[in-house]
């Protein structure tokens, strides 16, 4: 059951950006170039750093937005809107990745992670129009079309049963931080902060020669719970305080959906911090583990660890996977949180 969270009135991105460029000096700082944007329905931010920084950042931009053109689901000009249309729709091969990538994640993560929830998120309001709380009955007939098994991927061919429609929402700016980031290289760069709309990625370290400082939204509140130090990674945050409405009997929903019950996730977590390599893997990781749970979470990171977690949960404790808990520091209002240490 949907629990009253009123406690949930905040709404910002997750990792914050400007936690990060707090103290620039040295080498390069003179060279920092940003460009700012706004694509895939969120702000995002390019800074980078040294020679030929401003055009990298430039390029940089335009690769998120012609990716954001690719992957709308609103947008009647991209590939996921044809794919959505149903029947075999052929596609760029990145398209294609991408969703061959969201469908490898569905499988790992046994469909907490659900490509094809469209319908259910369109019928809660969550991608364009008014929120909503749909019928318990008007659910269960638009999971009748929601399974990424029913999803085939052949070469650069999709097909999807008429009804099945695909939503890049968990994935889509994970994938596309790492695209930004491999342009960045392309060109040069070697100290970079790629924010898009609080998923993270980081080229090298900042230009005087230090760890970056990524603050961990606090899920209740208005600040960070604390920082992480860290370098040449990808940070993607989820949590039910970015994306929400309040019904009118005071319920807040949250935009990450239980593929099983079609209903706005309720459970013992606040908020999921994903760090790994690849922003795609942080980003899809981080929309699934919230999904699963405190336990489902911990038991995944046991399962596979390719990747470090903090979990911020109701209980007011933190979680927090061996290898990063080092780099995790709490503020000085947080300093009494327990910090649970999740090993192998
Ligand atoms: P994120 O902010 O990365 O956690 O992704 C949340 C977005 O992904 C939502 O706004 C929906 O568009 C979509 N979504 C919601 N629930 C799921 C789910 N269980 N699996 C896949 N995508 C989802
Ligand atoms: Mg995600």
């Amino acid at each position: 059951m949907l629990m009253r969270r009123k406690f949930f009135t905040m709404l910002t991105a997750v990792c914050m950006a400007a936690f990060c460029s707090c103290s620039f000096g040295g080498r390069g700082s003179e060279n920092a170039e940003k460009a700012d944007f706004f694509a895939m329905d969120t702000y995002m931010s390019v800074t980078a750093y040294g020679e030929g920084a401003q055009k990298a950042a430039e390029l940089a931009k335009d690769e998120v937005q012609r990716l954001d053109k690719l992957w709308s689901v609103t947008d009647e000009n991209s590939e996921i809107f044809a794919v959505n249309g149903g029947g075999e729709v052929s596609v760029s091969g990145e398209t294609a990745q991408l969703i061959s990538f969201m469908l490898e994640m569905a499988k790992r993560t046994g469909g907490a992670l659900e490509p094809t929830l469209y319908p259910v998120v369109r019928a809660w309001g969550f991608t364009g129009g008014e929120n909503r709380v749909p019928s318990g009955e008007e659910i269960q007939e638009l999971l009748k079309n929601v399974g990424y098994e029913k999803v085939t991927v052949s070469g650069n061919n999709v097909t999807l049963p008429s009804g099945v429609m695909l939503d890049t929402g968990a994935v889509g700016k994970g994938y596309a931080s790492d695209k930004a980031a491999e342009i960045l290289k392309e060109n040069g760069v070697d100290s970079a902060l790629i924010d898009l709309g609080g998923n993270i990625v980081m080229i090298g370290r900042k230009p005087d020669g230090k760890e970056w400082k990524i603050g961990v939204r606090d899920p209740e509140g208005n600040g960070v719970v604390g920082v992480i130090s860290a370098s040449d990674c990808a940070i993607v945050t989820s949590g039910v305080y970015e994306r929400n409405f309040t019904a009118a009997d005071g319920t807040v929903y949250g935009h990450i959906i239980d593929p099983k019950s079609g209903a706005p996730v309720d459970n013992d977590i606040l908020s999921v911090t994903i760090i790994a390599s690849d922003g795609r893997l942080c980003d899809a990781l981080s929309t699934a583990l919230f999904v699963m749970g405190k336990d489902g979470a911990i038991e995944h990171w046991r399962t596979h660890k390719d990747f470090e977690m903090i979990m911020l949960c109701k209980d007011g404790q933190a979680y927090v996977t061996e290898g990063i808990k080092d780099r995790f520091e709490a503020d000085e209002k947080h300093k009494g949180m327990k910090i649970n240490v999740i090993t192998g």
